[in-house]
C-alpha cells in the first residue's frame, strides 16, 4: 500500500501540504550583529511544523555559501545575506518580508 499523507490524505507523491504551507508562510529576514561585531542573517517566521526546517536551512546555507545554525524555528545565516536568502525563499515559494 502506498504512503498516505495524513493532512490531506492523498498518497505521498501527490500531497501538497508543503507547498500550501509555504504559501500560507511568510519568512521574515532581518539581520543582526552579534559579538565581535559579527553580522548574521536571521530567517524567521517558518512555521516548523508544516516544514522541513533543517532542509530548508541547509539550503540557504549552500546557496548563501554560509555557515548557520538553526535555532528553534529560527535559521541563522553568518554574514549579510538579505537579498540572497530573499531570493532563495521565494524560489522556494515562500513569502518573503525582508526588513
Ligand atoms: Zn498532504
Amino acid at each position: 500500500m502506498a504512503n498516505i499523507c495524513n493532512v490531506c490524505v492523498l498518497p505521498m507523491e501527490l500531497c501538497i501540504c508543503q507547498e500550501i504551507a509555504k504559501e500560507q508562510q511568510r519568512a521574515v529576514i532581518t539581520t543582526a550583529r552579534r559579538r565581535y561585531g559579527k553580522i548574521v542573517t536571521i530567517v524567521e517566521g517558518i512555521d516548523d511544523t508544516a516544514i522541513d526546517i533543517n532542509k530548508l536551512a541547509k539550503t540557504l546555507k549552500a546557496k548563501c555559501a554560509a555557515g548557520g545554525t538553526v535555532k528553534g524555528r529560527t535559521i541563522e545565516l553568518q554574514g549579510e545575506h538579505k537579498k540572497k536568502a530573499a531570493e532563495v525563499l521565494k524560489n522556494n515559494g515562500y513569502q518573503v518580508d525582508v526588513r
